[in-house]
């Protein structure tokens, strides 16, 4: 994918709209919906920390976690590998969520809401809630104030650590409210895990006034945890949801809600189980615009999807045929998906929508022709 020529992948049209490149997706103003802390993991940082924490972890393996396609290390181990043995302490928190913020303000981010998974942090690392928190918290306002990027903080339920785990997640969040945790999610492997099991947590997140989202419809799981999340979890927001085109009713339901849904291009299953010829043409993001499906692109886990915020967005032209329009349209629903008030969202609407112009008219037509490659 962005390997091998780069112009030849960075440059291509937008239908009736002339040539677009690389610099319209870096203009455009962007909302990120989903993306997981350790999953911006710095490789500069990881190899400082297993130099710090003396470990056997060779130069060989930490390539290997950065390396996508046919991929020897799954994304999971390393951000289990980051919980059991590299977080030391709060600052380590606080590192990572300056790296991850910059990068996303690089890529004209403007504003973040990411994952965080308190339980590993606490179980594992031993950094309790509350201390982690702050280093977060520490860290988001340190590169709004450097980078003016704004953020908001999700704690999410690690499904893999079971109910009970998640309900003492959700009270350690309610014990300490902060205006800028807004909301709950649910991730990690969803197979073995399905979202029933998080009711009472949800229930209890929804009475405390939290806003919530879900993984669900990933790693090929049934429809049916799509459903679940939206009737049982009463989600805000959806994360992935791809098998919710293999029931049409649902997805009607769905489009009719007008419920936002973070899509990830370079997410791992797809990219495992699609024969690389058709994994453009059969993936499901393709088609979930056209069954009226609001979604918006995201980076998920960028530097060990070897993704940024740009690149994220634009293979959904590259990739999936999407043309200007839809782009915007896109861009619209990841401010509408935003857990923020109501005035911000309008203005954001109309500040986002005037620079999506002007990069538009700014980078089309100005390139000759992509040359084949
Ligand atoms: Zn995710």
């Amino acid at each position: 994918m962005f390997q091998g020529d780069a112009h030849a992948v960075f440059v291509s049209s937008f239908p009736g709209q002339g040539v677009v490149n690389e610099a319209f997706f870096l203009a455009l103003p962007k909302v990120e919906l989903h993306c997981h802390l350790l999953g911006t993991i710095q490789r500069g940082t990881l190899t400082d920390w297993v130099r710090r924490e003396g470990l056997a972890v060779g130069a060989d393996e930490i390539e290997a976690f950065y390396t996508r396609g046919d991929k020897p290390v799954g994304v999971l181990k390393v951000l289990r590998l980051l919980e059991q043995q590299l977080l030391r302490s709060p600052d380590d928190l606080h590192r990572m969520t300056v790296e991850y913020l910059a990068a996303a303000s690089a890529h004209n981010i403007r504003h973040a809401e990411f994952f965080w998974n308190p339980t590993g942090t606490a179980r594992d690392a031993g950094i309790g809630y509350r201390e982690g928190l702050q280093a977060i918290l520490r860290g988001m306002a340190d590169a709004e104030l450097d980078h003016g990027i704004s953020s908001l903080l999700i704690p999410a339920i690690d499904r893999e650590a079971g109910a009970r785990a998640a309900l003492e997640m959700v009270e350690w969040v309610t014990a300490f409210p902060h205006e800028k945790v807004a909301g709950i999610g649910l991730d990690y492997r969803e197979t073995e895990h399905p979202p029933e099991l998080f009711a009472p947590a949800y229930a209890l997140a929804r009475a405390a006034g939290l806003k919530t989202t879900a993984h669900a419809g990933e790693f090929g799981c049934p429809w049916q945890h799509v459903q679940t999340a939206l009737d049982l979890l009463q989600v805000d927001r959806l994360d992935h949801g791809y098998t919710l085109l293999q029931n049409p009713a649902l997805a009607r339901r769905v489009a009719d809600s007008g419920i936002i849904v973070t899509v990830v291009p370079t997410n791992s299953y797809y990219l495992r189980t699609l024969p690389p010829e058709r994994w453009a043409a059969e993936h499901p993001i393709r088609f979930m615009p056209a069954a009226g499906v609001r979604v918006h692109p995201n980076t998920d886990d960028p530097t060990l999807h070897l993704v940024n915020g740009t690149q994220a967005w634009q293979k959904m032209h590259t990739d999936f045929g999407f043309d200007a329009q839809a782009i915007g349209q896109f861009m619209h629903h990841g401010i509408d998906g935003a857990w923020v008030g109501a005035d911000t969202r309008r203005r954001w609407h109309l500040e986002f929508e005037a620079e999506r112009q002007a990069a538009l008219a700014l980078c089309t037509n100005t390139l000759p022709p992509a040359t084949p490659a």
